[in-house]
C-alpha cells in the first residue's frame, strides 16, 4: 500500500479505518445520505412524486436462507485475484478485452460467482417513481445490471447485463418485455451477457458505441443522442478514458416527477471512477466533467459495489473530510448488512470523491502538488487525478 504524504489520521476516521482493517465492524447510528430520494424507508411504503424511497430499512433483512453475516462487512475489493481487470499488465488485459480467452474466464468468473452468490452479492434495493421502476441486479463478484421499467406498459431496458441467467430471472419475475440493452462498454463483466438475452429476446436492440467492439451491437449510438422505450428516454454521453467507446446512459427523470439517472458503467463508482485502461488521465477528466455537469440531483448507478473500498482509500487520502467520514459510516453499515450502497447523487459524490475533487486545494495539498507557474487549471486537475488514480491502482485495501 502506498501512503505517502500521510498526516496522521485524525481519532474518529483513524477509528474508522481500523475497524475497517479488522473487519470487526462498531458503529455508530447510520449516517444517512442527505438527498431525499436517497432516504430510507420500510417496504411498501408508499411512494411520492420527488422521492425515491429504497425498499429497505429497519425490517430489511438478507434474503431467506442467507446468513447475516455475523462476522462483519463483507469486504469487495476491486483487485483480488478473481478481478479480472487486476494491474497485471497489456498483456493480460488484451486478451481478457480483445479475445475469446477473455470470454472464457468472463464465462468461469460467472460460474465462480452463482456459485459463491446464488442470491448476488448484495441485497437489491428497488427505486421507484410514479410509473418508473429502477432494479439494480448484483450480478458476479461485485457488478451491477439494471432493469429499468417503464411500469405503465411494462417495457423495460437493462443496462450492462453481464450475467443473462440473473437478468433473465429479474425479466420474468417482473413480468416485463425487454426492448433494449444499454451496454456502458465492451468488458464482459458489463456485456457478456448481451448474446444470450438477444437469443432469448429477439426484437430486442442493442446500444453502446460503434468504438467498442460490443457484443451483438445493433444500434451504435452518437454522442448526445436519445432513444426511448416506452416512456423512458436515455441519452449516451460518450466517456472514453476507461476504454475508448465507454459510454454512459441518463434516463430522464422529468417525466417521472424525479431526477436524472446516470448509469454510469466504469466510469464513475461511488467514491471511485474507472481504471485508465484505454485513456489518458486527461481524456477521463473531461469524462468525469461531463458526467458532473449533469447536476448535483442526479442520482448515480455505478457499475461496480465498489463503495468500501473506495471510501477507505479517499479516506487515506482526505483526513478531515466529514462529508467522507460520515458516507464511510453509512456504508458500512449497508454492508454490514449485505445492502446495496447505490444510488448516491452526484451533489454527494462531489463532497468525498476524490476523482471529483482535483481542483479542490485540501487535496491537491494532501497529495503534495501544486499548480505551476502557467500551467492550465485543466492541466493541473488531470495532473492531480493521475496521482489518485496511480496511488488507487496501487493501493491494497486488506
Ligand atoms: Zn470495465
Amino acid at each position: 500500500m502506498q501512503r505517502r504524504g500521510r498526516a496522521p489520521a485524525r481519532p474518529a476516521m483513524a477509528a474508522l479505518l481500523g475497524g475497517l482493517r479488522g473487519l470487526l465492524v462498531a458503529v455508530g447510528p447510520a449516517a444517512g445520505p442527505s438527498r431525499p430520494w436517497a432516504s430510507l424507508a420500510p417496504p411498501g411504503t408508499r411512494l411520492f412524486r420527488q422521492s425515491c424511497h429504497r425498499l429497505v430499512g429497519p425490517q430489511a433483512s438478507p434474503e431467506p436462507g442467507r446468513s447475516r453475516l455475523p462476522e462483519g462487512v463483507e469486504y469487495i475489493p476491486t483487485r483480488k485475484a478473481k478481478n479480472p481487470m487486476k494491474p497485471v499488465g497489456v498483456a493480460w488485459y488484451s486478451l481478457y478485452a480483445r479475445t475469446r480467452l477473455g470470454y472464457l474466464f468472463y464465462q468461469r468468473q460467472v460460474k465462480k460467482a452463482r456459485e459463491r452468490y446464488p442470491h448476488g452479492h448484495s441485497v437489491p434495493q428497488p427505486c421507484r417513481f410514479p410509473g418508473l421502476k429502477i432494479l439494480p441486479i448484483p450480478v458476479l463478484s461485485n457488478n451491477y445490471s439494471y432493469l429499468v421499467i417503464d411500469t405503465g406498459s411494462g417495457r423495460a431496458a437493462v443496462v450492462d447485463p453481464s450475467d443473462p441467467l440473473a437478468v433473465q430471472a429479474a425479466i420474468e419475475e417482473e413480468g416485463v418485455m425487454l426492448e433494449a440493452i444499454f451496454c456502458t462498454h465492451k468488458h464482459w463483466d458489463h456485456s457478456g451477457g448481451n448474446a444470450a438475452l438477444c437469443q432469448q429476446h429477439g426484437s430486442c436492440k442493442v446500444y453502446g458505441s460503434a468504438l467498442d467492439a460490443i457484443p451483438e451491437l445493433t444500434n451504435p449510438l452518437a454522442d448526445r443522442e436519445k432513444v426511448s422505450v416506452g416512456c423512458l428516454t436515455f441519452e449516451a454521453l460518450t466517456t472514453p478514458g476507461h476504454t475508448v467507446g465507454h459510454m454512459v446512459y441518463v434516463l430522464d427523470g422529468g417525466p417521472f416527477g424525479g431526477p436524472p439517472c446516470l448509469f454510469s458503467g466504469d466510469l464513475l463508482f461511488l467514491a471511485g471512477c474507472g481504471r485508465l485502461f484505454e485513456g489518458s488521465p486527461e481524456t477521463m477528466l473531461a469524462s468525469l466533467d461531463v458526467a458532473v455537469g449533469l447536476g448535483e440531483d442526479t442520482l448515480l448507478w455505478p457499475g461496480h459495489e465498489y463503495a468500501l473500498e473506495c471510501l477507505t482509500f479517499a479516506s487515506l487520502l482526505e483526513l478531515d473530510n466529514p462529508a467522507l467520514e460520515q458516507k464511510l459510516r453509512w456504508a458500512m453499515q449497508q454492508r454490514q448488512e449485505k445492502r446495496s450502497t447505490c444510488p448516491s447523487t452526484l451533489g454527494e459524490e462531489q463532497t468525498y470523491n476524490p476523482f471529483l475533487r482535483t481542483h479542490r486545494p485540501e487535496l491537491q495539498a494532501a497529495l503534495g502538488l501544486r499548480q505551476g507557474r502557467g500551467e492550465h487549471p485543466d492541466a493541473f486537475r488531470a495532473r492531480v487525478l493521475k496521482e489518485v488514480r496511480q496511488r488507487k491502482d496501487l493501493y491494497k485495501a486488506t
